[in-house]
Protein backbone atom coordinates (compact mmCIF):
# COMPACT_ATOMS: atom_id res chain seq x y z
CA UNK A 1 0.00 0.00 0.00
CA UNK A 2 2.29 2.46 -0.86
CA UNK A 3 1.50 6.50 -0.78
CA UNK A 4 2.45 9.06 -2.73
CA UNK A 5 1.41 11.79 0.24
CA UNK A 6 4.12 10.71 2.66
CA UNK A 7 7.00 10.19 0.36
CA UNK A 8 9.39 7.75 2.62
CA UNK A 9 5.78 6.00 4.77
CA UNK A 10 6.49 2.32 5.92
CA UNK A 11 3.32 0.80 4.56
CA UNK A 12 0.76 -0.99 6.29
CA UNK A 13 2.43 -4.24 7.30
CA UNK A 14 5.83 -2.66 7.90
CA UNK A 15 7.41 -4.01 10.83
CA UNK A 16 8.57 -1.47 13.84
CA UNK A 17 11.63 -3.17 15.87
CA UNK A 18 11.42 -1.56 19.60
CA UNK A 19 14.34 -1.58 21.56
CA UNK A 20 12.93 -2.29 25.23
CA UNK A 21 9.55 -4.42 26.36
CA UNK A 22 8.39 -2.35 29.46
CA UNK A 23 4.91 -1.14 29.53
CA UNK A 24 6.17 1.95 26.99
CA UNK A 25 6.67 -0.85 24.86
CA UNK A 26 3.55 -2.02 24.80
CA UNK A 27 1.27 1.26 24.64
CA UNK A 28 3.30 1.73 21.61
CA UNK A 29 2.50 -1.67 20.03
CA UNK A 30 -0.59 -1.50 20.65
CA UNK A 31 -0.93 2.02 19.19
CA UNK A 32 0.85 0.34 15.74
CA UNK A 33 -1.55 -2.50 15.23
CA UNK A 34 -4.29 -0.09 15.40
CA UNK A 35 -2.58 1.12 12.08
CA UNK A 36 -2.18 -1.96 10.80
CA UNK A 37 1.90 -1.87 11.52
CA UNK A 38 3.31 -4.89 13.21
CA UNK A 39 5.69 -4.60 15.99
CA UNK A 40 8.89 -6.62 17.38
CA UNK A 41 10.75 -6.10 20.57
CA UNK A 42 13.90 -6.48 21.31
CA UNK A 43 14.41 -6.89 25.29
CA UNK A 44 16.84 -8.83 27.50
CA UNK A 45 14.34 -9.73 30.11
CA UNK A 46 11.96 -12.90 29.66
CA UNK A 47 9.05 -11.46 31.55
CA UNK A 48 8.57 -8.29 29.14
CA UNK A 49 5.04 -6.30 29.29
CA UNK A 50 5.52 -5.69 25.52
CA UNK A 51 5.78 -9.22 24.12
CA UNK A 52 2.51 -10.21 25.19
CA UNK A 53 1.54 -7.98 22.75
CA UNK A 54 3.69 -8.02 19.46
CA UNK A 55 3.92 -10.33 16.40
CA UNK A 56 7.47 -10.90 17.38
CA UNK A 57 10.35 -10.74 20.21
CA UNK A 58 13.80 -11.13 20.61
CA UNK A 59 14.91 -11.61 24.47
CA UNK A 60 18.71 -10.98 24.23
CA UNK A 61 21.30 -8.55 25.70
CA UNK A 62 21.66 -5.40 24.24
CA UNK A 63 25.50 -6.50 23.61
CA UNK A 64 24.69 -9.19 22.10
CA UNK A 65 25.82 -8.92 17.97
CA UNK A 66 24.55 -11.58 16.50
CA UNK A 67 20.66 -10.99 18.17
CA UNK A 68 20.97 -7.27 16.91
CA UNK A 69 22.11 -8.19 13.34
CA UNK A 70 19.01 -10.72 12.92
CA UNK A 71 16.61 -8.32 14.68
CA UNK A 72 17.78 -5.34 12.06
CA UNK A 73 16.90 -7.64 9.55
CA UNK A 74 13.63 -8.78 10.78
CA UNK A 75 12.24 -5.00 10.94
CA UNK A 76 11.64 -1.24 8.30
CA UNK A 77 12.61 0.66 11.20
CA UNK A 78 13.66 0.49 15.22
CA UNK A 79 13.10 3.11 17.47
CA UNK A 80 13.29 2.81 21.54
CA UNK A 81 11.32 3.06 24.77
CA UNK A 82 14.15 2.54 26.95
CA UNK A 83 17.15 5.47 26.97
CA UNK A 84 19.48 3.79 28.47
CA UNK A 85 19.73 1.47 25.63
CA UNK A 86 23.61 1.04 24.94
CA UNK A 87 24.31 3.92 22.12
CA UNK A 88 26.49 1.47 20.63
CA UNK A 89 23.43 -1.12 20.18
CA UNK A 90 21.53 1.95 18.24
CA UNK A 91 24.80 2.45 16.04
CA UNK A 92 24.92 -1.39 15.32
CA UNK A 93 21.55 -1.46 14.22
CA UNK A 94 21.78 2.27 12.88
CA UNK A 95 24.08 0.69 9.65
CA UNK A 96 21.83 -1.92 9.22
CA UNK A 97 18.26 0.36 9.28
CA UNK A 98 17.16 3.65 10.31
CA UNK A 99 16.73 4.01 13.98
CA UNK A 100 14.59 6.71 15.17
CA UNK A 101 15.19 8.75 17.16
CA UNK A 102 18.94 8.86 16.03
CA UNK A 103 21.70 7.53 18.34
CA UNK A 104 22.77 11.54 19.17
CA UNK A 105 19.29 12.30 21.24
CA UNK A 106 20.44 8.68 22.90
CA UNK A 107 23.36 9.70 23.93
CA UNK A 108 22.78 13.08 25.43
CA UNK A 109 20.05 11.58 27.09
CA UNK A 110 21.75 8.98 28.53
CA UNK A 111 24.53 11.32 30.40
CA UNK A 112 22.82 14.55 32.47
CA UNK A 113 26.21 16.43 31.80
CA UNK A 114 26.63 16.26 27.97
CA UNK A 115 22.21 17.01 28.35
CA UNK A 116 22.77 20.24 30.48
CA UNK A 117 25.91 21.37 28.38
CA UNK A 118 23.84 20.68 25.08
CA UNK A 119 20.88 22.43 26.25
CA UNK A 120 22.64 25.93 27.73
CA UNK A 121 24.42 25.44 24.25
CA UNK A 122 20.92 25.90 22.71
CA UNK A 123 20.54 28.68 24.83
CA UNK A 124 17.95 26.84 26.93
CA UNK A 125 18.16 27.42 31.12
CA UNK A 126 18.57 24.56 33.03
CA UNK A 127 19.09 24.22 37.38
CA UNK A 128 22.80 25.85 37.80
CA UNK A 129 25.02 23.10 37.53
CA UNK A 130 28.89 21.81 37.85
CA UNK A 131 30.52 18.75 36.69
CA UNK A 132 31.63 16.53 39.52
CA UNK A 133 34.67 13.90 39.17
CA UNK A 134 35.51 12.77 42.37
CA UNK A 135 35.68 13.70 46.08
CA UNK A 136 37.79 17.11 45.14
CA UNK A 137 35.45 17.99 42.60
CA UNK A 138 32.41 17.83 44.67
CA UNK A 139 34.15 20.49 46.75
CA UNK A 140 34.84 22.84 43.95
CA UNK A 141 31.43 22.29 42.50
CA UNK A 142 29.93 23.04 46.17
CA UNK A 143 32.09 25.91 46.60
CA UNK A 144 30.76 27.24 43.66
CA UNK A 145 27.12 26.51 43.40
CA UNK A 146 26.50 26.78 47.56
CA UNK A 147 24.70 24.26 49.38
CA UNK A 148 22.04 22.99 49.80
CA UNK A 149 22.39 20.91 46.00
CA UNK A 150 21.21 17.88 44.21
CA UNK A 151 23.78 15.49 43.56
CA UNK A 152 23.27 13.49 40.72
CA UNK A 153 25.16 10.42 38.73
CA UNK A 154 25.85 11.30 35.19
CA UNK A 155 23.79 7.79 33.68
CA UNK A 156 21.66 5.60 34.68
CA UNK A 157 19.71 7.49 36.88
CA UNK A 158 15.70 7.72 36.98
CA UNK A 159 12.87 7.88 39.16
CA UNK A 160 14.73 9.37 41.37
CA UNK A 161 17.80 6.66 41.73
CA UNK A 162 21.38 7.86 41.33
CA UNK A 163 20.80 10.90 43.79
CA UNK A 164 21.32 12.33 46.98
CA UNK A 165 20.63 15.86 48.38
CA UNK A 166 22.93 17.19 49.96
CA UNK A 167 21.99 19.80 52.58
CA UNK A 168 23.28 22.55 54.12
CA UNK A 169 25.45 21.22 57.10
CA UNK A 170 26.07 18.06 55.41
CA UNK A 171 29.67 15.62 55.23
CA UNK A 172 29.74 16.28 51.18
CA UNK A 173 32.31 12.79 51.05
CA UNK A 174 29.03 11.37 52.38
CA UNK A 175 27.01 11.87 50.00
CA UNK A 176 29.21 11.25 47.06
CA UNK A 177 29.50 7.48 48.77
CA UNK A 178 25.78 7.32 48.49
CA UNK A 179 25.96 7.71 44.57
CA UNK A 180 28.58 4.97 44.83
CA UNK A 181 31.32 7.81 43.80
CA UNK A 182 30.36 7.95 40.18
CA UNK A 183 30.75 10.44 37.64
CA UNK A 184 28.08 13.21 38.67
CA UNK A 185 26.77 16.49 38.21
CA UNK A 186 26.04 18.87 41.37
CA UNK A 187 22.62 20.83 40.85
CA UNK A 188 21.62 23.81 43.00
CA UNK A 189 18.46 22.91 44.12
CA UNK A 190 15.57 24.73 42.69
CA UNK A 191 12.56 26.58 44.73
CA UNK A 192 10.46 25.54 41.94
CA UNK A 193 6.58 26.51 42.19
CA UNK A 194 5.74 22.89 40.46
CA UNK A 195 6.49 20.52 37.40
CA UNK A 196 5.32 20.58 34.31
CA UNK A 197 6.41 18.81 31.18
CA UNK A 198 5.69 19.02 27.32
CA UNK A 199 5.05 15.76 25.14
CA UNK A 200 6.22 16.70 21.55
CA UNK A 201 6.46 14.97 18.42
CA UNK A 202 8.18 16.01 15.21
CA UNK A 203 7.78 13.83 11.52
CA UNK A 204 10.45 12.37 9.57
CA UNK A 205 9.24 15.35 7.45
CA UNK A 206 10.15 17.80 10.23
CA UNK A 207 6.82 19.12 11.19
CA UNK A 208 6.21 19.27 14.91
CA UNK A 209 3.47 19.27 17.41
CA UNK A 210 2.68 19.40 20.72
CA UNK A 211 0.53 18.67 23.44
CA UNK A 212 -1.09 20.84 26.22
CA UNK A 213 1.11 21.21 28.86
CA UNK A 214 1.05 18.67 32.06
CA UNK A 215 1.17 19.54 35.33
CA UNK A 216 3.15 16.63 37.09
CA UNK A 217 3.44 15.57 41.12
CA UNK A 218 5.88 12.57 42.18
CA UNK A 219 5.77 10.92 45.23
CA UNK A 220 8.72 9.00 46.82
CA UNK A 221 10.83 10.50 43.37
CA UNK A 222 8.20 8.43 41.20
CA UNK A 223 5.17 10.51 39.24
CA UNK A 224 2.13 9.91 40.67
CA UNK A 225 -0.48 12.59 38.76
CA UNK A 226 -0.10 14.04 35.95
CA UNK A 227 -3.06 17.20 35.46
CA UNK A 228 -4.00 18.56 32.45
CA UNK A 229 -4.36 22.17 31.89
CA UNK A 230 -1.53 23.16 34.31
CA UNK A 231 -1.84 25.84 36.22
CA UNK A 232 0.93 28.10 34.68
CA UNK A 233 0.70 32.23 33.72
CA UNK A 234 -0.40 32.95 29.81
CA UNK A 235 2.63 32.64 28.08
CA UNK A 236 4.42 29.72 29.70
CA UNK A 237 3.06 27.33 28.00
CA UNK A 238 4.01 28.64 24.83
CA UNK A 239 7.08 29.10 25.95
CA UNK A 240 7.52 25.40 26.93
CA UNK A 241 6.39 24.29 23.31
CA UNK A 242 8.68 27.04 21.50
CA UNK A 243 11.70 25.64 24.23
CA UNK A 244 10.60 22.03 22.85
CA UNK A 245 10.50 22.62 19.16
CA UNK A 246 13.84 24.22 19.82
CA UNK A 247 14.72 21.02 21.12
CA UNK A 248 13.10 18.93 18.50
CA UNK A 249 15.13 20.86 15.29
CA UNK A 250 18.54 20.80 17.48
CA UNK A 251 18.45 17.16 17.66
CA UNK A 252 17.29 16.62 13.83
CA UNK A 253 14.73 14.23 15.96
CA UNK A 254 12.25 12.06 14.64
CA UNK A 255 9.45 10.91 17.14
CA UNK A 256 8.12 11.54 20.56
CA UNK A 257 10.09 13.45 23.22
CA UNK A 258 8.97 14.38 27.08
CA UNK A 259 11.11 17.11 28.50
CA UNK A 260 10.53 17.54 31.92
CA UNK A 261 10.72 21.68 33.58
CA UNK A 262 10.99 23.38 36.69
CA UNK A 263 8.38 26.26 36.97
CA UNK A 264 10.06 29.04 38.81
CA UNK A 265 8.23 32.40 40.25
CA UNK A 266 9.64 35.37 40.36
CA UNK A 267 7.57 38.01 41.27
CA UNK A 268 4.69 38.08 38.33
CA UNK A 269 6.75 36.06 35.88
CA UNK A 270 7.02 32.73 35.75
CA UNK A 271 10.56 31.21 34.53
CA UNK A 272 10.84 27.76 33.33
CA UNK A 273 14.20 25.65 33.77
CA UNK A 274 14.60 22.04 31.94
CA UNK A 275 15.36 19.53 34.39
CA UNK A 276 15.28 16.63 31.83
CA UNK A 277 14.69 15.16 28.12
CA UNK A 278 13.16 11.66 27.76
CA UNK A 279 14.18 10.58 23.97
CA UNK A 280 10.61 8.41 24.35
CA UNK A 281 6.80 8.54 25.04
CA UNK A 282 6.78 9.71 28.08
CA UNK A 283 4.28 8.79 31.74
CA UNK A 284 3.26 12.21 31.68
CA UNK A 285 2.20 11.50 28.22
CA UNK A 286 -0.29 8.66 29.50
CA UNK A 287 -3.41 11.13 29.52
CA UNK A 288 -3.40 11.56 25.85
CA UNK A 289 -4.83 8.26 25.18
CA UNK A 290 -8.35 9.17 26.45
CA UNK A 291 -8.05 12.49 26.26
CA UNK A 292 -6.67 13.29 22.69
CA UNK A 293 -8.47 11.92 19.34
CA UNK A 294 -4.37 10.70 18.77
CA UNK A 295 -2.37 9.41 21.99
CA UNK A 296 1.49 10.04 22.02
CA UNK A 297 1.56 6.47 21.36
CA UNK A 298 0.58 6.52 17.96
CA UNK A 299 2.06 9.73 17.33
CA UNK A 300 5.65 8.41 18.10
CA UNK A 301 4.45 5.29 15.27
CA UNK A 302 3.47 7.68 13.03
CA UNK A 303 6.65 9.96 13.07
CA UNK A 304 8.86 6.99 13.03
CA UNK A 305 7.08 4.69 10.03
CA UNK A 306 7.29 8.31 8.14
CA UNK A 307 3.61 8.98 8.24
CA UNK A 308 1.96 12.60 9.03
CA UNK A 309 1.41 13.48 12.77
CA UNK A 310 -2.07 13.23 13.75
CA UNK A 311 -3.35 15.78 15.89
CA UNK A 312 -2.40 16.45 19.35
CA UNK A 313 -5.71 18.78 20.73
CA UNK A 314 -7.39 17.77 23.79
CA UNK A 315 -10.88 17.04 24.52
CA UNK A 316 -11.16 17.60 27.88
CA UNK A 317 -9.59 17.96 31.11
CA UNK A 318 -7.91 15.14 32.79
CA UNK A 319 -6.13 13.70 35.30
CA UNK A 320 -3.68 10.47 34.98
CA UNK A 321 -2.86 8.81 38.23
CA UNK A 322 -0.31 6.07 38.04
CA UNK A 323 -0.87 2.48 40.03
CA UNK A 324 2.22 1.72 41.29
CA UNK A 325 3.20 -1.56 43.57
CA UNK A 326 -0.07 -3.10 45.49
CA UNK A 327 -2.28 0.09 44.65
CA UNK A 328 -2.73 -2.15 41.05
CA UNK A 329 -4.82 -4.49 43.54
CA UNK A 330 -7.93 -2.34 43.65
CA UNK A 331 -8.39 -2.63 40.08
CA UNK A 332 -11.96 -4.36 40.26
CA UNK A 333 -13.10 -1.13 42.04
CA UNK A 334 -11.39 0.91 39.29
CA UNK A 335 -13.31 -1.89 36.41
CA UNK A 336 -16.02 -0.77 37.71
CA UNK A 337 -15.87 2.62 38.11
CA UNK A 338 -17.24 4.96 34.97
CA UNK A 339 -15.49 7.40 35.02
CA UNK A 340 -11.74 5.85 35.35
CA UNK A 341 -9.92 4.85 32.00
CA UNK A 342 -7.98 1.94 33.66
CA UNK A 343 -4.80 0.67 31.85
CA UNK A 344 -3.01 -2.40 33.48
CA UNK A 345 0.59 -3.08 31.99
CA UNK A 346 0.22 -6.95 32.65
CA UNK A 347 3.25 -7.14 35.06
CA UNK A 348 2.89 -10.70 36.78
CA UNK A 349 4.51 -9.56 39.80
CA UNK A 350 3.76 -7.09 41.94
CA UNK A 351 6.93 -4.83 43.73
CA UNK A 352 6.56 -2.08 45.54
CA UNK A 353 8.01 1.00 43.33
CA UNK A 354 6.62 -0.68 40.17
CA UNK A 355 4.56 0.86 37.48
CA UNK A 356 1.55 -1.44 37.24
CA UNK A 357 -1.22 0.38 35.41
CA UNK A 358 -2.71 4.29 35.42
CA UNK A 359 -5.84 5.17 35.41
CA UNK A 360 -6.91 8.59 33.46
CA UNK A 361 -10.25 10.55 34.89
CA UNK A 362 -11.25 12.40 32.27
CA UNK A 363 -13.65 15.70 33.76
CA UNK A 364 -17.27 15.26 32.76
CA UNK A 365 -18.92 17.93 30.77
CA UNK A 366 -21.62 19.65 32.27
P1 LIG B 1 15.13 13.71 38.07
O1 LIG B 1 15.48 12.25 38.22
O2 LIG B 1 16.30 14.58 37.71
O3 LIG B 1 13.95 13.93 37.19
O4 LIG B 1 14.68 14.20 39.53
C1 LIG B 1 13.57 13.62 40.18
C2 LIG B 1 12.84 14.68 40.99
O5 LIG B 1 13.69 15.25 42.00
C3 LIG B 1 12.37 15.87 40.16
O6 LIG B 1 11.15 15.58 39.53
C4 LIG B 1 12.24 16.94 41.25
O7 LIG B 1 11.05 16.77 42.00
C5 LIG B 1 13.43 16.64 42.14
N1 LIG B 1 14.60 17.42 41.69
C6 LIG B 1 15.52 17.02 40.79
N2 LIG B 1 16.45 17.98 40.58
C7 LIG B 1 16.13 19.02 41.37
C8 LIG B 1 16.71 20.31 41.61
N3 LIG B 1 17.84 20.71 41.01
N4 LIG B 1 16.08 21.12 42.48
C9 LIG B 1 14.94 20.73 43.12
N5 LIG B 1 14.36 19.53 42.95
C10 LIG B 1 14.93 18.66 42.09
Amino acid sequence: MPSSDAPGALPPGSTIGILGGGQLGRMLALAAARLGLRTHVYCPDADSPAFDVSAGHTQAAYDDGAALDAFACAVDVVTYEFENVPVAAAERLAAKVPVRPGARALAIAQDRLDEKRFLSEAGIAVAPYAAVDDATGLDAAVAALGLPAILKTRRFGYDGKGQAAIRADADTAAGFAAIGGAPAVLEGLVRFAREVSVIAVRGLDGRMASYDLVENVHRDHILHTSTVPARVRSGTEAEARAIAERILSALDYVGVIGIEFFVVEEGARERLLVNELAPRVHNSGHWTEDACAVSQFENHVRAVAGWPLGPTARHADVVMTNLIGAEAADWPSLAADPDARLHLYGKREIRAGRKMGHVNRLARRA
